[in-house]
Order: C-alpha cells, then sequence, then structure tokens
C-alpha cells in the first residue's frame, strides 16, 4: 500500500517546514498504532509512505484496513484547528505470497496511486492490470508531445475579448492546441498538465510565445492592420523558473513589438509556492510595460493580498461566477465587491466564460470593463481571427 500526502508544499508553504517536519512524524506516529507486528511502514519519498501488510486475503480486507489507517491519519492530521484538512491518496496492490516481484508490488501500487491522485477527494484505489494500459498511453502520449513541439505542432487560437459597454474587440486571448499527425485536436486541458508534469512546459510555452510575438510583429509590418493586445497564458512552473522574465522579456526585444500588446496571464496557483520567485519574475514584465492579469479569479487561494500586493492591471472573474450572475445573490455581491475594489485599487476586470446575453448585460451593469466568451465568439484560428479584426472591430452576435 501507498499513502501519499495531498498538497503536502502548500502545508510547507503555508505553516512553515517545522510544521511540515511534524506532520511526518505525526504520520508515522500514526501509522505505528494501527500496524501489526507482522506489518512493516517505511517513508519511501518526501510525502510518501508505503506499507507492507501481510494478513490481507481479500479486497474487502484491503478496503478494511486501509480504512483503519486512514481514520488513525486523520484524526491527527488537522492543522489550523481543523481549517486545513490533510487528505491522502492511496494506492493498493494484492499479491499472494510469492507470485511477484516486490518491484512489480511497488510498481502496481504505484500505478493505483497514480490514479488516486487524480481524484480530488481522499480515495483508496485498487491496481488492476487496465492501470497499466492507461499509464503505457500516457508514455505514449508524452513522447508523442515531445516530438510535436519539435515540430511546431502547437499552435494558439484566439478568442476575442471585448468591452462590456459597446461589445466593440479590444483585445484577444491566446490559447493552445495541438493537432497531432491523425488530425484530431487536443486540448490544453489535456496536454498542458502532461507538459508540466514531464518538464515540456517551459519548451511549449517558450516556443507558444515567440510564435505569437512573431504574429504580432508581423501584423504591425503592415500599417492598414489594426493590432490589439494578446494574452498569453503562463503555467506556474514557468513563472517559478528565475530566468523566465528575462527569456520572455527577450523574445518580445527580439520581435521588436511593442511591450503593451502583450498580456501575461496567470492563475492564482502561481503564487502558493516561490512567490517571491514569482513576484520578482512579475515585477521585471510589468516593469518592461506588458500587461499582468490573474487567470481564473476566484477558484484558488484568491488571497486578496495578490490584489494589494502585486502589480497586475487586470483581474478576470472565473466563468464559475459568470454561470450565476444575475441569478444567485452572492455571486452578484463578489462581482460587484471585485469591481469596486478594481476601480479603488486600479485593476480591470475581465469576466470569462460568457455564454448568454443575460449574462453580459448583467455583468456590464455591474460595472465589469470587458467580457470574453461563446456569447462573442469561439476560440477560432489566427486567419478567422485576422479577418474578423479586419472587419467592423465588433464580434457578430446572434
Ligand atoms: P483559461 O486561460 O481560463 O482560458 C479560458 C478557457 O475557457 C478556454 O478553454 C476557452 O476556450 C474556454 N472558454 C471561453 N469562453 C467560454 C465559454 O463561454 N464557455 C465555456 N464553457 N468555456 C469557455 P481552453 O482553450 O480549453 O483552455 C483551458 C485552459 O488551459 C486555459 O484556461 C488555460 O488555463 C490553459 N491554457 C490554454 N492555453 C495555454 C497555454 O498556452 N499555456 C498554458 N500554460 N496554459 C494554457
Ligand atoms: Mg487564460
Ligand atoms: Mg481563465
Amino acid at each position: 500500500m501507498l499513502i501519499d500526502l495531498d498538497r503536502f508544499k502548500d502545508i510547507n508553504d503555508l505553516f512553515g517546514h517545522q510544521t511540515g517536519d511534524e506532520v511526518l512524524v505525526a504520520i508515522a506516529d500514526a501509522l505505528k498504532t494501527v500496524l501489526s507486528e507482522n506489518d512493516s511502514a517505511a517513508r519511501i519519498g518526501g510525502d510518501e509512505f508505503a506499507m507492507l501488510l501481510r494478513d490481507v486475503k481479500t479486497e474487502e480486507d484491503a478496503f478494511r484496513r486501509t480504512d483503519e489507517i486512514l481514520v488513525a491519519l486523520k484524526a491527527i492530521c488537522m492543522l489550523n484547528d481543523g481549517r486545513f484538512g490533510v487528505h491522502f491518496s492511496v494506492g493498493v496492490s494484492l499479491i499472494s505470497f510469492g507470485e511477484t516481484e516486490t518491484s512489480t508490488l511497488i510498481s502496481r501500487a504505484d500505478h493505483a496511486l497514480y490514479k488516486s491522485k487524480q481524484t480530488k477527494d481522499t480515495a483508496v484505489v485498487l491496481y488492476d492490470a487496465q492501470m497499466d494500459d492507461s499509464f503505457n498511453e500516457k508514455q505514449v502520449l508524452k513522447q508523442k508531445m515531445a516530438a510535436d513541439i519539435q515540430e511546431n505542432r502547437f499552435y494558439l487560437d484566439f478568442q476575442p475579448v471585448v468591452d462590456a459597454g459597446n461589445h466593440s474587440i479590444v483585445a484577444a486571448e491566446g490559447l493552445a492546441r495541438w493537432r497531432g499527425e491523425d488530425g484530431a485536436l487536443v486540448g490544453p486541458v489535456t496536454f498542458i498538465p502532461i507538459a508540466e508534469e514531464s518538464g515540456m512546459i517551459a519548451t511549449l510555452g517558450g516556443r507558444l510565445f515567440d510564435d505569437l510575438c512573431a504574429c504580432i510583429a508581423k501584423r504591425f509590418s503592415d500599417q492598414k492592420n489594426v493590432v490589439i493586445p494578446i494574452s498569453i497564458n503562463v503555467s506556474p512552473i514557468q513563472a517559478r523558473d528565475p530566468g523566465f522574465a528575462v527569456r520572455f522579456i527577450n523574445t518580445i526585444e527580439r520581435h521588436a513589438i511593442p511591450p503593451q500588446y502583450i498580456n501575461i496571464e496567470l492563475t492564482e496557483s502561481s503564487f502558493v509556492h516561490s512567490i517571491d520567485v514569482v513576484q520578482t519574475n512579475l515585477e521585471m514584465i510589468r516593469h518592461y510595460g506588458v500587461g499582468g492579469q490573474i487567470d481564473d479569479f476566484g477558484t484558488g487561494y484568491s488571497s486578496l493580498s495578490l490584489l494589494k500586493d502585486l502589480p497586475f492591471d487586470a483581474v478576470k472573474i472565473d466563468r464559475s461566477f459568470v454561470q450565476d450572475v444575475g441569478k444567485v445573490v452572492w455571486a452578484d455581491a463578489i462581482v460587484k465587491a471585485l469591481v469596486d475594489m478594481g476601480e479603488n485599487l486600479g485593476f480591470r476586470t475581465i469576466a470569462e466564460g460568457i455564454e448568454t446575453e443575460e449574462q453580459a448585460f448583467a455583468l456590464r451593469d455591474l460595472g465589469v470593463t470587458c467580457l470574453q466568451g461563446y456569447y462573442f465568439s469561439r476560440p477560432i484560428s489566427r486567419e478567422a481571427f485576422a479577418t474578423l479584426l479586419s472587419g467592423d472591430g465588433y464580434c457578430n452576435v446572434a
């Protein structure tokens, strides 16, 4: 059985390393209370524990023992007076004595643990042979991605951002897309996490940004073209790299484009770890003249100090609020509070994921500055976007 402590890094960051150490010791102590003489336990990684339980004969036994262990663990792991719940992921693999190599047993439990980590709540997952398939599929996907990044098969589509008052197109967001050899389109929700996990995100993000700058420079080369600011999404992993800002600025300089035509979008989760590095990167980039937007505001830690201390000039209000605007009182109240804060602290508000006319009008009435969503336009190819821009400057909504 493998047990992994979820969000251990957050515990260290939020409560300090001493608390992190204390949690690990408390876990070890709790395990001692529930393991019998024949069992063994070891810490095999930063926040990962392995247990060998000998008296487990059936799947029911396995779930019962795991439950006992989790009850013992949860009782001790209540930080901050219970406000910070500690959660675990658990992978279990069963064998008959002598049937399987130790390394196979651990790797099977690891595949089950990987599956467990993909679910939000503490979940106990028992290994089954199909997991090898999904694990192998992922390895194949990783190899394909690495090759396709080199061959520039990743590109950006563009989604317009409109003025909330008159619906004229004032900016756009670049959204990564991947078209594999078979022509199938894969979305960023699938490939960005894999790129992050495997370390490919720096190369992928760098190439997409280079491509965006080239595209903007090309539009500037013809004076007839309307040029508007475009935002690029940056992964927390990229933003935590101390060399990120210098590379980002170099790319803009290489293409000789005015920095105010670029906006950088960072999610709140970028500021959970290594906040100093991320802040320094953001400050350098903002100082250079690039716009800075917090993405998906309201879905993560949503600390007000992000708005106060960091040099953002726009906040993107997440779709989950937009959906409830005009229907649920608190959604209106939160949007209104952000708009008021924006007016006082000097940032614009951009609402994301507008799908209906009612939402567009409700958000305008609440004072939101800009709107983005399928109601105005889905993300479209760069050619389609260029055509849209060369029109009357508005999205034609039905
Ligand atoms: P995001 O930055 O919040 O982008 C907005 C997402 O909402 C996009 O999904 C967009 O297609 C979708 N969307 C826009 N309007 C609507 C609407 O009215 N209704 C609904 N249901 N959805 C709408 P997409 O393109 O699948 O991107 C998902 C996420 O992937 C992005 O969320 C962003 O976090 C990430 N991402 C996209 N491109 C990149 C990239 O180049 N680099 C990095 N690091 N992340 C990226
Ligand atoms: Mg975004
Ligand atoms: Mg967003």
